[in-house]
């Protein structure tokens, strides 16, 4: 009779134990929408730490934006800390970059100048733009803490106030203004479309960050190869997957594709601003995060690599790293023989690139091709073909990377930084130090898996607020005090500006508008006129010449050939069309 009892409390005790068990090996769940570098770091990182992820992706490969360059230029571990660290995890090996690209050079009527023949051979622009360097500097030397930008009302003020006005403030020469101007499109966006407190900010936070440390090395097959690194350690990647609802309960969250639903625990959006705005989210945003969809600016940058059979620039200049044209050719570099040619990959940013908005690819390459030839004759007799990638025509972007306009630090300063219930936010827009990077991607991504494990423990995160400004407190010593910012800026003495007296811009709308101040000349009446239409949004092509058509018309979902990160098996169409699937196991994902 006791021996029967003891033996019934064993098996209910048994019994118990691998129940707990159970309870306690059964991992976490979470889905992970946008296969950026942003996706791809917080799917990682969450797998990392035992959870079951699902990756979904619209596109037919992962990889998401990233520059059309081969042999992508990137920053050191000092200003790039977190890549440098995926790199090194990966044992994916930067080339050092040789010296003399590690510093801008500059095209000025199509001769070419590094910074030091600047000095010598045009002193007067030299001059003006060191001294636009130092007014950059003194302005970011007065932002305390790069977190918390606006922390005082003569800060808050500098949001209300666009790029361009303050630059006019300067007086510079012309010539050093349109390779300002050139830098910060090239970089941001137009300045009169920017905000003054983010540019300040975005200084601040590179302040003791050389142009040397920027430029540091270079990362053979680019950004695509750290994709393809993440690709390998990840379990569950849904490619051609465009999610376009998530409703979150008390008990989880389901995604859908189409007609298919993945259930998790949470979810982590590494998509752009555009893009979300497409997705369905029940319960529905709040209308600050809605504002910030609709208005948020980004920069616009398109990317046009032109193949040359030969070098048809000056051999002596060494024309590589970043140079600034005080013309209609934007930022310009030299891809080296990696590309197996001779390459020049030219950006045409902010409103260079918005006006040139409703031309056709090839229109957009002669347009620059009629630039360059101006200034090395044998351009067009050498061209042989292009690459193009424009992210100012992609409607699930709209534009290449956040920068902020005037007043939408004062309005939207880390409001994707807190989750909503169940939902994670990623991607360089959510990222405060670094956006419009890979650096900026990187973080997120750590931060939103972060997050998700956090609020898997029980942690709540209050919604964001916006702290009201304080008054302006006395300057740090090492500022060199506001008041002399200020007077500087305002050309008075008092420490604090009256915003009034600048008349504040209004928040730049996300569609194109017309350019103040195009740097690029108006369409040459040699080549067709432009189409009445905005094109619809193209991957990259690869075009040889003479092109009769459209390249993307003929190859819309292929990706950039230079960025090739290999695209999983497409799970998500094998799937069973039921209203809710649950959440793919790991079997139907990698090949
Ligand atoms: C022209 C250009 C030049 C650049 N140059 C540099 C540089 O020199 N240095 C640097 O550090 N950074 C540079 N950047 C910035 C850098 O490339 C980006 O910051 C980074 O790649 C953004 O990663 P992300 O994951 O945030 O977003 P993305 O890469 O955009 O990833 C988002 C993903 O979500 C997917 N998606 C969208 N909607 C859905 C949906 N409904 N369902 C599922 N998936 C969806 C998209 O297809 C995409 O793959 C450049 C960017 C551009 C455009």
């Amino acid at each position: 009779m006791l021996s029967g009892w003891l033996r019934a409390c064993a098996l209910v005790m048994v019994g118990l134990v691998s129940a707990s068990a159970l309870a306690v090996d059964k991992p976490h769940t979470a889905i992970v929408v946008g296969g950026g570098l942003a996706g791809l770091t917080a799917a990682y990182e969450l797998q990392s730490k035992g959870w079951q992820v699902t990756l979904l992706e619209a596109k037919p490969a992962v990889g998401g934006r990233s520059g059309l360059a081969g042999s992508e230029w990137i920053g050191n571990a000092k200003a790039q800390p977190v890549l440098n660290q995926y790199l090194d995890r990966f044992k994916i090996k930067p080339v050092p970059a040789p010296e003399f690209v590690r510093t801008p050079g500059y095209l000025i009527d199509g001769e070419y100048f590094s910074a030091a023949d600047l000095a010598t051979k045009q002193p007067a622009t030299a001059e003006a733009i060191k001294r636009y360097e130092a007014a950059l500097d003194d302005m970011a030397r007065s932002i305390t803490d790069p977190e918390n930008p606006a922390a005082n009302s003569t800060l808050f003020a500098l949001d209300q106030i666009n790029v361009a006005n303050w630059l006019d403030r300067l007086s510079l020469p012309a010539t050093a203004r349109q390779l300002i101007n050139q830098q910060i499109r090239t970089r941001y966006d137009e300045p009169s479309r920017l905000s003054l407190l983010y540019f300040a900010q975005q200084s601040r936070v590179n302040r003791n960050v050389d142009d040397r440390d920027r430029r540091a090395a270079r990362l053979p097959g680019g950004s695509a190869v750290l994709a393809e690194e993440f690709v390998k350690q990840l379990k569950v990647i849904k490619t051609n997957s465009p999610v376009s609802a998530i409703n979150q309960d008390k008990d989880g969250v389901t995604v859908k594709v189409g007609s298919v639903g993945y259930e998790a625990e949470y979810v982590v959006l590494a998509v752009p601003l555009r893009a979300l705005s497409k997705i369905q989210l029940t319960p529905a945003l709040d209308a600050q995060h809605q504002g910030a969809i609709k208005s948020t600016n980004y920069g616009w940058h398109d990317q046009i690599m032109l193949k040359f059979k030969n070098p048809v620039w000056d051999s002596k200049a060494r024309m590589s790293g970043e140079i600034y044209s005080n013309t209609g050719l934007g930022m310009l570099w030299i891809e080296p023989a990696l590309k197996g040619g001779a390459n020049a990959v030219i950006n045409l940013s902010g409103d260079n690139a918005r006006i040139m908005q409703a031309f056709g690819d090839k229109q957009l390459v002669d347009q620059v091709l009629i630039r360059l030839h101006a200034f090395y004759p044998q351009a067009r007799g050498a061209f042989t073909g292009y690459e193009i990638r424009r992210s100012s025509v992609d409607p699930s972007t709209g534009g290449a990377y956040l920068a902020f306009g005037p007043g939408q630090i004062s309005k939207y300063w880390r409001l994707w930084e807190k989750p909503l219930q169940r939902v994670a936010f990623a991607g360089e827009h959510t990222d405060s130090l670094y956006p419009g990077t890979l650096e900026g991607a990187l973080r997120t991504g750590q931060r939103a898996a972060g997050q998700v494990q956090d609020l898997a423990a029980g942690k709540s995160f209050e919604p964001v607020k916006v702290a009201p400004p304080k008054a302006p407190e006395a300057a740090p010593k090492e500022s060199g005090g506001i008041g002399g910012f200020f007077s500087n800026m305002f050309g008075g003495s008092k420490p604090e500006p009256k915003p009034a007296e600048k008349a504040p811009e209004p928040a730049p709308a996300p569609a194109p508008s017309p350019a103040p101040a195009p740097v690029v000349a108006p369409p040459a009446p040699a080549v067709e006129p432009a189409k009445p239409a905005v094109e619809p949004a193209k991957k990259a092509a690869t075009k040889k010449e003479p092109a009769k058509k459209e390249p993307a018309k003929k190859a819309p979902a292929k990706p950039a050939a230079t960025h090739k990160a290999p695209a999983k098996t497409d799970a998500a169409k094998k799937a069973p069309a039921k209203a809710t699937t649950p959440a793919a196991p790991a079997t139907d994902s990698k090949n």
